[in-house]
């Protein structure tokens, strides 16, 4: 059994790349593809092409795909800084007829997505590996801001205070989106109470020493 499965694998012709003739579109390994779901009434699956494979007189040909899981798909489910448009790469496998293609999208890197101009329905971004067996992701912790020591998601907007450089949600600092937009200077609670404090004692200067370890704190 194992032996003749071999044999046809031995057969594969490997392609640079395929048209998806219902979509008119041609994808290559490393693109990130859109794969009809199961269930209609729910968003389509994200994958990204690890290699097209064809019998070899070119029929019968089939995508190997790794799967980019949702956040709602996760083991957790979806954490409060977990983006709307974040995915996460995994370690499932699979091999799937190219005709589940619905379309092309782009995962970008944390970094690229955060700096992007405008953000299509097509966009999407990945900063967490997915271990699907254990629900694990890699790294396993990630940078935290404010004072409710969150991980960023990129769909809330946050202000820089002036004084320490950590980030914080306007709400976390008990103002409004439009109010922290207007601000040219802010300064987070701990950093106008230290202001104070090195004002009325010029020589207490451990600002930076403190809030640089503050800023350091990791968490999942
Ligand atoms: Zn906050
Ligand atoms: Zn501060």
């Amino acid at each position: 059994m194992h032996q003749s499965m071999a044999k046809v694998r031995g057969n594969e012709k490997t392609l640079d790349s395929y048209t998806v003739k219902a979509i008119n579109e041609s994808i290559r390994p490393g693109d990130c593809v859109f794969m009809r779901s199961p269930n209609p009434s729910k968003p389509p699956y994200i994958a990204k092409v690890d290699k097209i494979v064809s019998d070899d007189n070119g029929s019968n040909v089939k995508v190997h795909i790794r799967w980019y899981y949702r956040p709602e798909e996760s083991k957790d489910g979806k954490q409060p800084f977990h983006g709307s448009t974040e995915v996460f790469i995994s370690d499932h496998r699979d091999v799937q007829s190219p005709d589940t293609i619905e379309g092309k999208c782009k995962v970008h890197t944390f970094k690229s997505y955060t700096s992007l101009d405008d953000i299509g329905n097509d966009d999407f971004f990945c900063r967490f590996e997915y271990h699907s067996s254990t629900g694990d992701f890699t790294p396993n912790s990630v940078a935290v801001y404010c004072t409710c020591e969150m991980p960023y998601n990129p769909d809330q907007f946050m202000i820089q205070c002036d004084g320490c450089t950590d980030w914080f949600h306007p709400d976390c600092l008990k103002m409004t989106v439009d109010e922290a937009k207007t601000i040219e200077h802010l300064f987070c609670r701990s950093c106008s109470s230290e202001e104070q404090r090195i004002l009325q004692n010029p020589r207490a200067n451990s600002r930076n020493s403190t809030m640089k370890v503050e800023t350091k704190r990791r968490r999942r």
